[in-house]
């Protein structure tokens, strides 16, 4: 039952993740629901990705029909733009120049200190650009610029930590956590349909799709590795950016976790309610590891030129680490 890790890096998941995903284990094609409203979707046509396509996932999608359309448009305009658009995401998207589903590049957003004016910089064709992020402030941009002083110099910050917007964080963690769950389980559509009914996941299903249930469903995020850490590419070997891990974790209390780690940011939310308690245990009872690195046998190791992560993530290797906690399996008893 336990069947995949999922494992996105900056270039192209594992190949076969990808198989399994629309190959051999389709779902059966009649009669499937949406996983977050219930409702029909067999006509759905549009493929939902798991981490949005934004982020640099090309790869790691849902079968077809297991979201509803209108659920995926809800989510997309709710949930992700607002929080792609926010000057976290948007920085490091630029920074590292991970493109959008359109293949182009994020402007990198910044404030000229004293004035509450963001500009926004990218490298064009023609090479360096600055534009006002909004139109109105031409004026009082140049007064200040006049006025930087002797050598004409003025300083842009540009903010480059991690400070997502809580709320759409924490309800994108929670998409995110549902689908990853129930890819876990698409080879078994009785098990897809048993996620779907049991009432005990309708509370992260609300906070997805309506988000008023309730004030605040907390997450956990700390920085693993630097965002520049280097890890092999699956399939070609050639060491690239450490894009992103994800998987779900079961703690001894039998609460489930998704963990993800984006560009060393480690992120983790509990699908059963807004505590993260359970998790805070996790990492007391595990002293300076994470579950998606040394969990899944991976070795971080910091070099002089780099940091790398050493190593492919095994899904053995974290059934292993959990079985000698005596956690087993996805579902409660
Ligand atoms: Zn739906």
């Amino acid at each position: 039952m336990l069947t995949s890790i999922l494992d996105g890096f900056d270039v192209q998941p594992l190949a076969d993740m990808k198989a399994s995903i629309n190959g051999p284990h389709r779902l059966r094609a009649e009669a499937m629901r949406c996983l977050f409203c219930k409702a029909p979707s067999d006509a759905a046509t549009s493929v939902e990705h798991v981490i949005p396509q934004s982020l640099g996932n090309s790869q790691v999608v849902l079968p077809r029909g297991m979201i509803c359309d209108p659920c995926n448009n809800y989510i997309a305009r709710k949930i992700e733009q607002p929080l792609l658009a926010h000057e976290s995401f948007r920085n490091l998207r630029a920074w590292y120049r991970i493109p959008n589903k359109r293949g182009r590049h994020a402007s990198l957003f910044g404030v000229i200190p004293g004035l509450d004016i963001g500009v926004n910089f990218r490298i064009g064709q023609e090479g360096p650009e600055l534009q006002l992020e909004r139109g109105g402030d031409a004026a009082a941009i140049h007064a200040h610029l006049k006025g930087a002083g002797e050598n004409g110099l003025t300083a842009i910050l540009f903010p480059r930590d991690m400070r997502p917007p809580e709320r759409e964080m924490s309800r994108l963690l929670a998409k995110i956590a549902l689908e990853v769950f129930a890819l876990r389980l698409s080879s078994a559509s009785a098990e897809v349909e048993r996620l779907i009914d049991d009432p005990h996941w309708d509370r992260i299903r609300r906070w997805v799709r309506v988000g008023d249930n309730a004030d605040h469903w907390p997450f956990h995020m700390r920085q693993v590795y630097p965002e520049e850490t280097l890890m092999t590419h699956p399939t070609s070997g050639d060491w690239v950016q450490a894009g992103y891990i994800i998987d779900l974790l079961l703690t001894r209390r039998r609460e489930h976790y998704i963990v993800l780690i984006f560009y060393g940011y480690e992120f983790a939310l509990n699908l059963g309610g807004p505590s993260i308690k359970g998790y805070e245990e996790w990492l007391e009872e595990h002293p300076g590891i994470s579950p998606l690195i040394e969990r899944l046998g991976l070795r971080l190791e910091a070099e002089a030129d780099a940091t790398r992560l050493i190593g492919q993530p095994s899904l053995q290797a974290g059934v292993d680490f959990d079985l000698a906690q005596r956690v087993e399996g996805l579902w409660d008893e």
